[in-house]
């Protein structure tokens, strides 16, 4: 992606005087810099105001931490590339383009102006990390039941305003009490890794999977019918049955149980979720490992 990763603004110590300056001089846009903590915000802002100092005609931004590719305009055949950081700390890489080559003197007053940019990256860096801790379980990696609570209402009221459909999985281990007993604590925290780790592996990049509890998750699924909701839930149940948890001299086979419900015009949050979650104690009480639509 760097074609001239030679163009770094790294920012240390020995230059935070010269930022200063640089700031003072650019205060419109280290003003507007400080408006929010967005990335894509942040990269728009960026490229206005430098418009008429170093004119080009597209950016892309990426950034791999949070997954972000940021592109506007029109992208043309000259670019520079900068890949930007702070004390060790990575902020993305973002790329100019325009017609004509950038000259020596253009790419030194970008790198001049390019120090307004670093330090509103680095506060929407921590930020964004700071809030995707807030919503993460650490064992799972899987979004929290904080996360649950505001993506349900987001995806519902979004599913309502599209007349989209929108479908939940509730998903639950099989005898993973059974499991902690034989092989221990760190047993049953590895196979709920693993277990999520599978869920993962079989959604699409739309779909989110939260840790409802001890050893439940549910699966949002957005745009996706009754139909489909339930090939993927069986998908996700072959392939936790189909893997095997080596756990020392150990070999571990896990099975879940799920239940699987669309969203009716009259749902609350509470049908929507017991419905699935009944459907899952259906599946359990017909001997466990498959899964159950809610009728
Ligand atoms: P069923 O097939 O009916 O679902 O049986 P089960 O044993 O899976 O269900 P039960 O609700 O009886 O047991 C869940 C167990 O999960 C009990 C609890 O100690 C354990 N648990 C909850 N959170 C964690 C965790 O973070 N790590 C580990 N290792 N165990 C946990
Ligand atoms: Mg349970
Ligand atoms: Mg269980």
């Amino acid at each position: 992606m760097i074609e001239n990763s030679a163009n770094l603004a790294i920012i240390n110590n020995n230059t935070f005087e010269a930022t200063k300056a640089v700031n003072l001089h650019h205060y419109d846009i280290s003003s507007a810099l400080q408006t929010t903590l967005e990335f894509n915000e942040l990269i728009a802002i960026f490229s206005n105001k430098i418009a008429n100092m170093v004119p080009h005609s597209a950016y892309v931004y990426i950034n791999t931490e949070f997954g972000l590719e940021i592109k506007s305009g029109v992208f043309t055949r000259h670019s520079c590339n900068y890949a930007l950081k702070v004390e060790q700390q990575q902020l993305g890489e973002l790329k100019l383009m325009r017609n004509h080559r950038f000259s020596d003197a253009d790419l030194q007053l970008l790198e001049a102006l390019l120090c307004c940019l670093i330090y509103p990256l680095k506060n929407a860096t921590l930020f964004h990390q700071a809030l995707k801790m807030a919503y993460t379980d650490p064992l799972t990696q899987t979004h929290n039941r904080t996360s649950f609570n505001d993506s349900i209402k987001r995806e519902m009221s979004l599913a309502n305003r599209t007349a989209k459909k929108l479908s939940l999985i509730f998903f639950d281990i099989d005898h993973f009490k059974a499991i902690n007993d034989k092989y221990g604590h760190d047993c049953g925290d590895i196979t709920l890794a693993f277990s999520a780790k599978k869920i993962k592996e079989s959604l699409r990049d739309s779909d989110i999977v939260f840790r409802y509890g001890g050893e439940e998750f549910v699966i949002l699924l957005s745009d996706t019918d009754a139909n489909g909701a339930e090939l993927l839930a069986e998908r996700i149940r072959s392939s936790i049955q189909h893997h095997t948890i080596a756990y020392g001299m150990e070999t571990i086979k896990v099975t879940a149980s799920l239940g699987v419900s669309t969203l009716r015009d009259n749902d609350t949050t509470e049908s929507f979720i017991q419905r699935a979650d009944k459907a899952m104690y259906t599946a359990k009480n017909k001997g466990r490992n498959q899964v159950v639509f809610a009728k």
